[in-house]
């Protein structure tokens, strides 16, 4: 299965995308995972890519496609993979066409409100990546992470300015997606909110999926 999964920030993406990498064995291959690895690894990339993801506007298509192409082009992904964060442009969803043939398109639908509610309550354990919320999905012990033990951070980017910023570029940017999929009916709608569990959500995408 070759999928994108497509939503505003903290519509779910990251977490829908761990459970269906595992229900659909493929992997998941997420862009901002991949440049928070080389930030915090201090390769060129990183070096290159901090700045704009701390303020939350988009890195260079250039440089993410690049990077997809490689990533994709690896054995692991053979089969199929989930896109999770990428295309976020039409220029970038046209580069993906070139390089192969998608099943879906994955749009998860969530209000404003809530987006701001969900990031702003969302915490993150920096090795693992794993991902919390204050109020939806705390953690066992308040500020540490359930397996590791580790501290947990909220990211640069899941502060309120940088969330600002990100909505904006989403609308303006990300959101032409949506038609660009609609068009060669790839889409397929799941509605999500802060109501739901999020094996609820996950129950939705699997049939929307199947
Ligand atoms: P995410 O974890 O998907 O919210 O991505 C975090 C940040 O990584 C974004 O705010 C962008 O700065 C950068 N990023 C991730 N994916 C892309 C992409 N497809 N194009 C440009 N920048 C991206």
């Amino acid at each position: 299965m070759k999928a994108v999964f497509l939503g505003p920030p903290g519509a779910g993406k990251g977490t829908v995308a761990a459970q269906a990498k595992d229900y659909f064995k493929v992997p998941h291959i997420s862009t901002g995972d991949l440049f928070r690895y080389n930030i915090k690894n201090e390769t060129e990339l990183g070096k290159q890519v901090k700045s704009i993801l701390a303020s939350g506007g988009l890195v260079p298509d250039s440089v993410t496609i690049a990077m997809v192409k490689e990533r994709i082009a690896e054995p692991d992904c053979k089969d199929g993979f989930i896109l999770d964060g990428f295309p976020r442009t039409i220029p970038q969803a046209e580069a993906l066409e070139e390089m192969t043939e998608l099943d879906h398109v994955l749009n998860l639908v969530i209000s404003n409100e809530e987006v701001v509610q969900r990031l702003s309550g969302r915490r993150m354990c920096p090795s693992t990546g794993r991902i919390y919320h204050v109020l939806f999905n705390p953690p066992k012990v308040e500020g540490k992470d359930d397996e590791t033990g580790e501290d947990l951070i909220q990211r640069d980017d899941d502060k309120e300015e940088a969330i600002k910023h990100r909505l904006e570029v989403y609308n303006a940017q990300t959101e032409p997606l949506i038609d660009f999929y609609r068009k060669k009916n790839l889409i397929r709608d799941v509605k999500t909110s802060n109501n739901m569990k999020p094996d609820e959500v996950f129950a939705c995408v699997v049939k929307a999926l199947s």
